[in-house]
């Protein structure tokens, strides 16, 4: 490989959603400067993640559970204004407040090992961003290969990696019999843009979730009729849901993933919570809900026990995977599926952190996540003695 252009930085954050923002605030903390020891890089075209793509009738009155970025609230904003605009405005200050100059757009298409004959596997002059101490350095059994991040706009070689990405990225299509046949929309709620296009229109929804529930409740009002689909019997959970059952159901999906099994829906272990519009909704009719249909036919859907419903649109809501395809090259999945972890480090590659992924997939996990992606980040690359990189000048803190 031709290294020429390569750019040394001790660490890649790739995302600035919440979970890549909470992360590059913290590794400010720890002292690693943006732009020099870091760089967050993010492929799409505003500040905001995934919000900014977010459907304008998801309200920010709609939103629950939205907790704030480490060190900055996120104050007055207007309850009724899409929270596209609200959490997009939001992070945007919050990325000048903190100036962590994220790189948009920039795409990054592959994250591979560099390699034993990199230049930066030799001991002592190397480039180096600003924290590599200079002297020889032991090789541990990664020694200091880096990590080449491959980007729509050239290469970084980085000692580790914040992997931030988010599930926008890849929405989960289902596949059924009958898909290719059928005469009218077939779309994904990423694609939901609000319940105008449903006008008067019959529409068939799939998917047990909160986008599901909040997207057919808003279609009801216009269509001519809906169909609600669900692979299981929905939970709507009565009460509060309080520290404990978060603390749970977080215990849940990290077990999953400790065991390298791919994270499940945050719906399967938090259940629906019961709010006045879903209370409405099943006293309607609206929320009653089918089985998952058999197949669908040029005009509608069909189930095993022969009911038939004609439809214009089938809307799949249907939930999203986390969007890992960069990461391919390093091989991190196990036999299960998923990606085994021990805290936010990859079991197979500890300079590899995935922030925002299965039990850190909720806007306070990836503050939790961000801040202990950077701690141990920081500890593996000035005191892990396998690699050796010995005591570094980094110092200070942001200031608040
Ligand atoms: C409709 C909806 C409502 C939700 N409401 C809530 C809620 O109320 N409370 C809550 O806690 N959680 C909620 N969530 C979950 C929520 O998405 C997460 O909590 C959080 O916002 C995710 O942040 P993130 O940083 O992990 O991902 P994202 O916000 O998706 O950010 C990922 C970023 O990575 C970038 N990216 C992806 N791939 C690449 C690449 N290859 N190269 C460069 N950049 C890339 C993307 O452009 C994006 O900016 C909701 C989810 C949905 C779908």
């Amino acid at each position: 490989m031709n290294y020429t252009g390569v750019r040394a930085v001790d660490v890649v954050v790739i995302g600035a959603g919440q979970a890549g923002l909470a992360a590059a605030f913290h590794l400010r903390r720890v002292g690693y400067r943006p732009d020099r020891d870091f760089v967050v890089l993010d492929h799409s075209p505003r500040p905001g993640g995934a919000w900014q793509f977010r459907w304008p009738t998801l309200t920010y009155d709609k939103v629950h559970g939205m907790h704030a970025l480490p060190g900055m609230e996120l104050t007055g904003a207007d309850p009724r204004h899409p929270s596209s605009e609200v959490i997009g405005a939001y992070f945007d200050s919050y990325e000048r407040t903190f100036g962590l100059r994220v790189h948009r757009p920039v795409s990054v298409l592959s994250v591979r090992e560099g390699g034993g004959d990199s230049p930066w596997t030799e001991p002592a002059g190397t480039e180096s961003a600003g924290t590599e101490p200079a002297g020889a350095a032991p090789a541990g059994p990664l020694g200091q290969s880096r990590l080449l991040v491959e980007t729509s706009q050239g290469t970084y070689a980085a000692r580790a990696l914040i992997n931030a990405t988010g599930t926008w990225d890849r929405p989960f299509w289902p596949r059924f019999p009958g898909q290719e046949i059928f005469g009218g929309r077939q779309l994904h709620s990423a694609q939901y843009r609000g319940p105008e296009a449903f006008r008067a229109a019959r529409v068939v929804v799939v998917g047990g979730g909160t986008s599901a529930v909040q997207q057919l409740l808003e279609i009801a009002r216009v269509a001519a009729g809906t169909t609600w689909v669900t692979r299981r019997p929905p939970v709507f959970r009565e009460g509060p849901f309080g520290e404990e059952q978060g603390r749970a159901a977080v215990a849940r999906v990290a077990e999953r993933v400790r065991q390298g099994l791919p994270p499940r829906s945050v719906v399967s272990v938090t259940g629906l919570p019961m709010t006045e519009a879903i209370r409405r909704g099943r006293e309607s009719g609206v929320l009653e809900r089918l089985p998952l249909f058999e197949r669908l036919t040029p005009t509608g859907a069909v189930w095993d026990d022969g009911r038939t419903v004609e439809a214009d649109a089938v809307l799949y809501a249907t939930g999203f995977r986390p969007a890992l395809d960069h990461l391919a090259p390093l091989r991190l999945r196990e036999p299960g599926g998923g990606i085994r972890m021990e805290g936010t480090r990859t079991f197979r590659d500890p300079r590899v952190h995935l922030v925002g992924y299965g039990p850190s997939a909720s806007t306070i996990g990836a503050n939790r996540a961000g801040r202990a992606a950077a701690v141990d980040i920081r500890r593996l690359l000035t005191e892990d003695p396998q690699l050796g990189y010995g005591a570094t000048s980094l110092t200070g803190s942001i200031a608040s």
